[in-house]
């Protein structure tokens, strides 16, 4: 089964307003580009002209962007709250 099929199979509680992970500004472009290939949501998105995008919605909550980059490229990453963010369907 592909990532996107997976993914297609897991549910997102969006809490608008409280994002779980708030990226510095201007973060270092060579270490965001580490996110851009880590995430396995592909949240980290980098425009043909350098613009940085990220959607915290559809995190998957795998911590591999905080484990990666941490402090050099987030403000701040915390588990969402209650019962918002990922509901996993299966296992
Ligand atoms: Fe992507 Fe995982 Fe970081 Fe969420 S925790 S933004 S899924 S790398």
């Amino acid at each position: 089964v592909n990532v996107d099929v997976k993914l297609g199979a897991n549910k997102f509680h969006v809490d608008e307003g409280h994002a779980h992970i708030i990226l510095k500004d201007n973060p270092d472009l060579n270490e965001y580009r580490k996110l851009v290939n880590a995430c396995p949501a592909g949240l980290y998105k980098l425009e043909d002209d350098g613009t940085i995008r990220f959607d915290s919605a559809g995190c998957l909550e795998c911590g591999t962007c905080k484990f990666l980059c941490g402090e050099t490229i987030l403000e701040k990453w915390e588990y969402p709250r209650g019962t918002f963010g990922v509901e996993y369907r299966y296992g």
